[in-house]
């Protein structure tokens, strides 16, 4: 087996998540590959439409049951668009873990920010399924997100559901609404006004770059650690495991150095251009 291998794995589920996202549930074909697959909270996989190509998606299913996992596909371009057409019982390509995840060992028994922005919360969906399942283990839990429009709110049920779970509350906003928004209004830094953080507190973010960068400097002033602050870059990328360089972030490599990095990492990179 190399890294390239792939696996074939049969579509269980699919969900319409909005106009153009869906979730997909999927187990591998072979019971020994179903049996040997193991992932972490924030790791991802390459998903291959046969004859198309192959994309890199963020594992959204519980570590503790890696013999089901879970995607959600955004529509983009070529390969995406594929896949929202893949139907329950369909075949399809799969290779991974890669890359890293989120610091839930770090995080225990401490207070967890997760801060995400537009469609970028598929990666720390796995995070906050992954504190219910231990929720003694973790203090509270702050799940901040920020949307251009209400139509861009994925998983509404989900948010709705975290918002009643114990100790944890959920923070939505968005800077264009419209009559039917009942949340906050205004970019998700605002947020940070009417938080009170500890600074002991461990931050997951996800989202676009300019936001994690004042998201960083907001949780900064309010005494987090650059090295509690955790971020999950997104880059175009073809191997998935540090070859072919596509996903070069200077001297790091967002495919196995990341997504998963540490704000202390990367914090000279943000917002440098060409790199
Ligand atoms: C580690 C990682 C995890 C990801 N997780 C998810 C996820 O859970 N769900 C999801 O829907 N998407 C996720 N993505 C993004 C997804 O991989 C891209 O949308 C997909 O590769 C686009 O392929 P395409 O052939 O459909 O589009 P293309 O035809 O290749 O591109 C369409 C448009 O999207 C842009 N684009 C393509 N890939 C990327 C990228 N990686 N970063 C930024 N812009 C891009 C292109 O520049 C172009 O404008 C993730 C990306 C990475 C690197």
């Amino acid at each position: 087996m190399t890294p390239y291998t792939l696996h074939p794995a049969r579509i269980t589920g699919r969900r319409v998540e909005t106009e153009g996202i869906y979730t997909f549930t999927m187990r591998f074909v072979d019971p020994e590959r179903r049996r040997a697959y193991r992932f972490q909270a924030g790791q991802f996989n390459m998903l291959y439409a046969f004859g198309v190509g192959e994309v890199p998606l963020s594992i959204v299913s519980d570590p503790a049951e890696p013999g089901v996992l879970e995607h959600t596909i955004r529509r983009a371009g070529r390969v995406t668009r594929v896949m929202m057409g893949w139907k329950v019982g369909d075949v399809i390509g799969v290779r991974g873990p890669y890359g890293t995840g989120w610091p839930m060992e770090a995080a225990r028994g401490r207070d967890v920010i997760v801060v995400t922005g537009g469609l970028g919360c598929a990666p720390v969906v796995g995070v906050v399924n992954y504190i219910f399942r231990r929720r003694d283990e973790y203090g509270a839990l702050h799940i901040l997100h920020g949307v251009k429009k209400p139509d861009d709110l994925l998983y509404r049920e989900r948010f709705d559901a975290w918002r009643r779970a114990p100790r944890t509350r959920v923070y939505l906003t968005t800077d264009r609404p419209d009559k039917s928004w009942r949340y906050r209004i205004g970019v998700v830094t605002d947020l940070f006004d009417e938080l009170a953080v500890d600074p002991s507190a461990i931050v997951m973010m996800c989202g676009p770059e300019v936001m994690m960068r004042y998201a960083a400097q907001s949780l900064q002033a309010k005494g987090v650690a650059d090295d509690s602050i955790y971020l999950s870059l997104e880059r175009r990328m073809e191997c998935a495991v540090g070859l072919c360089g596509h996903c070069q972030y200077r001297e790091h490599f967002v495919c196995k150095d990341g997504p998963v990095f540490s704000y202390r990492t990367v914090k000279a990179l943000f917002g440098t251009g060409g790199l």
